[in-house]
């Protein structure tokens, strides 16, 4: 018959998806994907950040991601006026992982779907999620079609829901909740980078700071290509949209390295991208990645957060499914919500401007550097880190200082 049972089924094979998959299928149990695009496909989401090498490792993905020669990434630039801030990651006040990558999404997700097949993971492509049926014990009963139309069936005893834009369960849920975030949107393009200057300028990852609400993301692949992207208030990227030649002209540091360069593809807009659920779990599902939440590119936590999420997940239905106890709201809700209010200040103190003026103050502190360059670096979790357990006040204080002293100055 068209009924398929299996123990856990997730949809969506991005990183997310394939990380909760790689890892339930390596403690044995019964997954399936179900993945609505055919790979390779674009999504944006290009620059990683170190926390995630970890996911990636724990789940058994990394080593054909290492083979594959992306360009790595130490840090992060960011520029204003002529001031320059550099994170160099190995400078950080959390052990671990100093460097990631910067990906091309397509290849990057194709290879972590690719991967997991071959690890013996059930993974089909161009097979969509339609509907779902949760019972009260939580036994769900899903309807998806596949790439010739046909519906059939998935029972499962958890879905994880790792769709992201496609926002999956919150959509058939009613789970949807305005994000606190204030309503930036964006657009992005890949460029073939024929005047990509040498040596490390070329391949450095830089956030170009236009004003308070506006910037510009240069991130450089290993294949030649760089994604070129901004971020504004909505207003701003809609009254440039069809024109991202034009928009260009905003970036000094950069307009003449990508004047008369070809786009690969026609721009693409993204509005009000920032994204938010009323509960992250329930009987019988788990949200994980961006179809949970997303707040902001400006700190390239998406798909950290999204592996993060996935690996928490997939560890603790392996502990159920194996009749120990799960206290879901305290072990994946409060957890993941601490990473999550984190990074939200981080986002929100960047649009007040208190975050960059900690970020282009001078002479530079060294100790606080390190302790924001471990958020930055992704390890949001470790409370030994005073930028990370009193990040509601911190930002704010120390930017007030610099105010004062520099109202007293003058
Ligand atoms: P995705 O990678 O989106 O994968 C979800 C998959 O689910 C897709 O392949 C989709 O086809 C599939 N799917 C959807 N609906 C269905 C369905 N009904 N049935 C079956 N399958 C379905 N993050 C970073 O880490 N670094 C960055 O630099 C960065 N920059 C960004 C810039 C912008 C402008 C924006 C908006 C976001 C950015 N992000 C960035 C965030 C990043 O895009 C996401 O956080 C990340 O892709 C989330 O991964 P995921 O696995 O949750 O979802």
């Amino acid at each position: 018959s068209n009924l398929i049972e299996v123990d856990v089924l997730i949809i969506g094979a991005g990183p997310s998806g394939c990380v909760a998959a790689a890892y339930l299928n390596k403690k044995g149990i019964q997954v399936k994907v179900v993945e609505k695009s055919k790979f390779p496909r674009f999504v944006i989401g290009e620059s990683l950040l170190p926390k995630c090498m970890e996911h990636f490792e724990e789940a058994g993905l990394l080593h054909v991601l290492e083979n594959h020669g992306f360009e790595i990434k130490r840090g992060a630039r960011f520029l204003r006026d002529d001031i320059v801030c550099n994170f160099d990651f190995s400078k950080k006040h959390t052990p671990g992982w100093d460097w990631t990558w910067q990906v091309p999404r397509a290849d990057f997700d194709n290879l972590l779907a690719t991967e997991i097949q071959k690890q013996g993971v059930d993974l089909s492509f161009e097979h969509e999620v339609i509907d779902t049926d949760i019972n009260d014990e939580g036994v769900s009963i899903t309807r998806i079609k596949d790439e010739n139309g046909e519906e059939y069936t998935v029972k499962a005893q958890y879905i994880i829901d790792s769709s992201g834009y496609g926002r999956v369960l919150p959509r058939l849920l009613g789970l949807d909740k305005p994000s606190a975030i204030p309503e930036h949107s964006s657009m992005f393009t890949h460029v073939k980078d024929i005047k990509r200057p040498e040596g490390e300028e070329g391949t450095l990852i830089t956030f170009d700071v236009l004003d308070r609400d506006t910037w510009f993301w240069v991130i450089p692949f290993s294949n030649g290509d760089t994604s070129i992207g901004f971020v504004g208030k909505t207003e701003l990227i809609e009254s440039y949209e069809g024109n991202m030649k034009d928009m260009l002209k905003l970036s000094k540091y950069y307009h003449k390295r990508f004047e008369g360069v070809d786009f690969k593809f026609e721009p693409i807009s993204i509005k009000n991208y920032a994204k938010s659920v009323t509960q992250l779990f329930g009987k019988g599902y788990i949200l994980t990645g961006n179809s949970a939440e997303f707040l902001d590119p400006v700190f390239s936590s998406g798909v950290t957060f999204a592996t993060e999420s996935a690996l928490k997940a997939a560890k603790l239905i392996d502990k159920a499914l194996n009749n120990q106890e799960v206290n879901w709201q305290v072990e994946y809700s409060d957890y993941i919500m601490k990473g999550v209010e984190v990074f939200a200040t981080y986002v929100k103190e960047w649009y007040t401007g208190n975050l960059q003026t900690l970020f282009f103050h001078r002479p530079e502190n060294p100790d606080i550097k390190k302790q924001i360059c471990a958020v930055l670096a992704g390890y949001v979790w470790d409370e030994s880190n005073p930028f990370v357990k009193k990040h509601d006040r911190l930002v704010k204080n120390l930017a007030h200082l610099i105010h004062m002293n520099a109202e007293e100055n003058n």
